[in-house]
């Protein structure tokens, strides 16, 4: 029974707060919180003009883009 528990949360733990599902390419945010770098990109896209902002804790992000450069080694 305990083990169940420990597997659940650890699938929590693994899953993306976006597509609710298993980190895919994990990315994690200065929040501390991560998603797929898939998700990560969509949600960019999608608020080119205001703030990227963590679906888990609604941080603003407004230098995403300085971060994922210095994330991605790019
Ligand atoms: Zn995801
Ligand atoms: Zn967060």
């Amino acid at each position: 029974m305990m083990g169940d528990a420990e597997k659940t949360q650890l699938e929590e733990m693994l899953m993306c707060p976006v597509c609710q599902d298993i980190f895919r390419d994990p990315r994690q945010l200065p929040c501390g919180h991560s998603m797929c770098m898939g998700c990560l990109e969509s949600l960019m896209d999608h608020s080119s003009d205001i703030p990227f902002r963590c679906p888990d804790c609604r941080t603003f992000f407004g230098q995403i883009m300085g971060w994922c450069c210095s994330v991605c080694g790019s």
